[in-house]
């Protein structure tokens, strides 16, 4: 049965099926967080709850003018970094350019991924959970993981399971939830350029 509430799911999508990817669920005020791998799993688990809006953490597009991410290819001299990439740089965040090397493979992932929910009817955002945490003045996982957590639990429902500390995917993908409700409630903001790909962040306090 399809769940009437609102649900966003938030992915820290991990580059390669046999790393773990964090899934966040934010229905009724909770989010839950788990830990899964292969993409016939994240869509098992995505059609289950039927979301409103799937966010996640990893590139969902290339640079404008390229049709793909192979070195080989003419279109490597539009570059590797899209607009929205170069944008998050100037505000000072830490970002790598989608089309690194070390980049490609969780971009070519991240796109294919995006592309089939989408074409399953689903709404699917990029964000980025580093420099929302940052927006929303909470701690980076860096440097303080267990505050992280303790934050996210206290101010937006994340649910601490008895006996387990949460990994940094587990607390990227309730970021990545927490800024897709935003999304849906008018309270964030699109950096780069819609016709190339956005990448969506809390709106500036
Ligand atoms: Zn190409």
């Amino acid at each position: 049965m399809r769940e009437t509430g609102l649900t966003v799911i938030g992915l820290d999508l991990a580059a390669r099926p046999w790393r773990p990817t964090g899934v966040a669920v934010l229905t009724a005020g909770k989010i839950r967080t788990s830990l899964v791998f292969m993409d016939e799993e994240l869509i098992r688990l995505v059609v289950a709850h039927y979301p409103r809006l799937i966010a996640i953490d990893a590139p969902l597009s290339l640079p404008a003018g390229r049709c793909c991410l192979r070195p080989d290819c003419d279109c490597r001299r539009f570059g590797i970094s899209r607009r929205c990439d170069r944008e998050l740089v100037r505000q000072g965040f830490r970002v790598f350019w989608t089309a690194l090397p070390s980049m490609v493979e969780l971009t070519c992932r991240g796109v294919a991924l995006a592309g089939r929910l989408r074409t399953a009817g689903f709404e699917v955002i990029e964000v980025f959970p580093g420099a929302a945490q940052k927006r929303l003045g909470l701690p980076r996982k860096q440097d303080n993981r267990a505050e992280l957590a303790r934050r996210l639990a206290d101010a937006w429902g994340l649910v601490l399971p008895a006996g387990r500390r949460l990994t940094h995917d587990e607390l990227d993908a309730a970021t990545a939830a927490i800024v897709g409700l935003l999304y849906l409630q008018g309270r964030a903001e699109a950096i780069g350029d819609p016709a190339e790909g956005q990448i969506i962040l809390p709106a500036p306090a």
